[in-house]
């Protein structure tokens, strides 16, 4: 928020829930501010019987230029939409939301979010085999974005042998991708062997939880050359990150796929430039 709240302002937000938690108005309104501009970023908590009627309704709010989407309406809001992008098709989520004339856009930038700090070290990611920890929605976003970065194969390991065969269908038929490969949690020290880059796409080692989704025992499988990257961003670091980095092996946090993925949302909204380092200082 540029200041105070006028007959103006413009409004984006949130939808979520519970959104409470979300770090999202934080970056947002401190990029607004430092922006000098007349919009506003609020906490939308909806829930998931009513995300129909606040879609619509929104739509009717004419200062609504657009909203993103947290947990759990990323994949539902898709029918409610009148156009989707490409790269939101592919993951099956929709995270981000624009008002273009009078039509809802929907978008994935958690695939470029996640991109961008890897893209940054200029690796060659065809000598890169990827391991995915889980098999959920944020999973999706890094499979494609391990198919962007051409890795040669992404190996995703999950504990529920139905939902990786169903995972395993959903995303060959979207990505239309073949090296995609799903195994047992009991596979992972095999598969740490040629991993180029392991991410924790699970919620294990969120805030309190002590665990590591890799034992620092495991963690010595790993060729030294690899990177350990954590969607999870409290705590910060992960133990899991903890045990990479005393391994010596390069590790990244959830934060940068958080910021990033904020950052290209509000530049789409606003088509212009945004102070990605003001949303960084303010989470
Ligand atoms: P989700 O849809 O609920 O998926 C979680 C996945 O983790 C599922 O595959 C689940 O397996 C697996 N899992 C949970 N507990 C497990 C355990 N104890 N052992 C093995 N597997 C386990 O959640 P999500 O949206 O994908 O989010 C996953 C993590 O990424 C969360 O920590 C979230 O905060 C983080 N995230 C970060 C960002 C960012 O911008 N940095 C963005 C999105 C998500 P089952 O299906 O078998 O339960």
């Amino acid at each position: 928020m540029s200041g105070s709240v006028l007959g103006t302002t413009k409004i984006l937000g949130v939808i979520g829930f519970p959104v409470s938690h979300s770090l999202s108005p934080i970056m947002h309104n401190a990029a607004i501010a430092a922006m000098g501009l007349d919009y506003v970023y609020v906490p939308l908590p909806i829930a998931v019987n009513d995300l129909p009627a606040a879609i619509a309704g929104l739509k009717a709010i004419q200062s609504v230029q657009g909203f993103n989407l947290t947990i759990p309406h990323k994949v539902e809001v898709i029918s409610l939409l009148d156009e989707v992008l490409p790269i939101a098709k592919s993951v099956g989520a929709v995270n981000t939301v624009k008002r273009i004339g009078d039509r809802w856009v929907g978008t994935n930038t958690d695939v470029a979010g996640f991109l961008e700090p890897l893209k940054q070290l200029n690796y060659d990611w065809t000598e890169r085999p990827a391991v995915v920890l889980g098999s959920g929605g944020a999973a999706k976003a890094v499979v494609a974005a391990c198919l962007k970065l051409g890795c040669p194969v992404i190996h995703v390991v999950g504990r529920d042998p139905k939902k990786m065969k169903k995972f395993h269908g959903v995303m060959t038929s979207q990505l239309q991708d073949y090296n995609l490969r799903v195994h047992p949690w009991t596979s992972i020290p095999h598969l740490l062997e040629v991993a180029g880059i392991i991410i924790n796409a699970t919620p294990i080692g969120m805030s309190n939880d002590p665990n590591t989704p890799i034992s620092e025992v495991e963690m010595e499988l790993l060729p030294s050359h690899a990177i350990a990257y954590d969607l999870i961003y409290t705590p910060r670091p992960t133990k899991f990150l903890q045990i990479a980095a005393a391994r010596g092996l390069k590790a990244i946090n959830g934060l940068e796929m958080l910021i990033n993925q904020g950052a290209i949302g509000l530049e789409w909204w606003l088509e212009q430039p945004v102070p990605i380092e003001i949303m960084r200082q303010a989470l």
